[in-house]
């Protein structure tokens, strides 16, 4: 953790940095309730955890974890958990501020939250990662909870990691905590729909966007950075459309197909060698050429940051569909902006997956299981329904829709808050 951050002087283009500069620019558009907006600025609550765990080979390792509370003033934290080297509490605030932001653009009864553990889980055994998992998961037990703080799978987390949370958390409590994480199993109350539903909202949100701009999805070219869970199940459903993926990018390198890559070969290659395995299907050319190939749609899918301001002023692409949360730095959306490229923004473009965890977490309470189709019927209209309501109020404002998202969403979450008020 940095010595010098505290909550209101971020590092210099920090993810912090850049949500509290996305704040700052919709502070005109909120009347009187802009008296509320530090509410925002500051997360609630944030804890460090240490995570002791005895490794395979009998050594004793020390890991740094965290979980952040953003805001709670609409509903219950919820948010993901990352496993990842980079991970630092500034980066977790972030995430956490996005996903209050998030729940209320697209109105669950959620505030925002946010979790990780800096390791990189690719060197741990299996036992060593469930070993992680339980420690970290009972460390920030004391403020999770279903009806507190729901966590969920993020970069580098998955169902199995969540049924060991959700069974660590169980037994410290001494029941079947269902609703404690979503993202599980499907035959431990996990939902149909959740694994593919994030990729989905990006692809229900994109075609909207490009059906406004009057970009035809059939024959599309379409780059994609970050090819796991979001990334790939995205890529997948635009193919489907009739778009072609002309560029894929991922840890191990870069592999780009003027012609389109064969998606039915390239995503059970990535899953044991990455994308760089499917040499046969493309070039492998140098990452950074990633960000000016041609092509119509940009699909950022990886991690924050990644959209800088000269890899705006090169990008090809009419529209970009943040599947990441954060991957546009503020300067880089000026650029975007000014050279007229539509950005449909994180904080509505990868919602999918929030929405059907709550169809999950809704779900275990009741105990009542909705079919696939169900799902999908109600995540598709839920995302629409954002996707119109924000695009009205840019219209109305003339503003970007990641400006507009903002506004709807803060006036949401300020609104709660003054109806609240504050305690004591
Ligand atoms: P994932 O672990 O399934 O996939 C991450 C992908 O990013 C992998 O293909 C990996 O190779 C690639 N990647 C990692 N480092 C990279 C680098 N330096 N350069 C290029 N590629 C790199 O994770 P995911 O669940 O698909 O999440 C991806 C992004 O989407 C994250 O920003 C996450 O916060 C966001 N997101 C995920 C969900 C979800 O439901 N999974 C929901 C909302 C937002």
């Amino acid at each position: 953790m940095s010595e010098k951050l505290s909550f209101v002087n971020p590092t210099a283009n920090s993810p912090w940095g850049t949500y509290l500069s996305q704040v700052d620019r919709v502070v005109p558009y909120l009347g009187p309730l802009a008296r509320w907006v530090e509410t925002l600025k500051r997360p609630k609550r944030a804890l460090i955890v240490d995570v002791p765990i005895e490794m395979d080979d009998g050594t004793i390792a020390h890991f740094e974890g965290y979980r952040v509370q953003h805001n709670m003033s609409r509903g219950p934290g919820k948010g993901g958990i990352r496993f990842h080297p980079d991970v630092t509490l500034e980066e977790v605030m972030a995430l956490s501020a996005w996903m209050t932001i998030k729940t209320a653009a697209v109105n669950l009864p959620y505030g925002g939250a946010k979790g990780g553990i800096r390791v990189d889980p690719k060197k741990l055994s299996q036992q060593e990662l469930e070993k992680i998992t339980r420690r970290y998961t009972s460390e920030i037990g004391i403020i999770i909870g279903p009806h507190t703080d729901i966590p969920a799978p993020d970069v580098n987390t998955n169902a199995q990691i969540m049924a060991w949370m959700m069974d660590t958390y169980s037994m410290n409590v001494g029941g079947t905590a269902t609703g404690v994480v979503t993202g599980k199993p499907l035959h431990l109350g996990g939902s149909l729909g959740r694994v593919k539903a994030t990729g989905r909202g990006v692809f229900v949100t994109g075609r909207e966007a490009a059906r406004r701009l009057g970009l035809d999805l059939r024959g599309a070219r379409i780059a994609v950075q970050g090819f796991g869970n979001v990334g790939s199940v995205a890529a997948e459903l635009f193919a489907e459309a009739g778009a072609k993926i002309v560029a894929v990018q991922d840890h191990t390198g870069t592999i780009v197909n003027p012609n389109g890559l064969d998606l039915s070969k390239l995503v059970p290659i990535s899953r044991t060698d990455g994308v760089v395995g499917f040499k046969a299907g493309g070039d492998i050319v140098p990452n950074e050429d990633f960000w000016s190939v041609a092509c119509d749609i940009l699909i950022p899918a990886a991690l924050e940051g990644q959209i800088t301001a000269e890899r705006a002023k090169t990008t090809t692409a009419r529209l970009v569909l943040e599947g990441a949360n954060g991957p546009t730095v503020p300067t880089a959306d000026d650029i975007l902006a000014e050279r007229g490229v539509l950005v449909v923004p994180d904080v509505i473009c990868n919602a999918g997956g929030v929405t059907v965890s709550y169809f999950e977490w809704v779900q275990d309470f009741s105990s009542f299981f909705w079919d696939e189709d169900e799902i999908n019927v109600r995540l598709d209209r839920i995302m629409m329904n954002a996707l119109n309501q924000i695009w009205d109020t840019a219209d109305k404002h003339k503003i970007t829709l990641r400006t507009a998202t903002y506004a709807v969403a803060c006036e949401r979450i300020l609104m709660a808050r003054q109806e609240r008020g504050l305690y004591p």
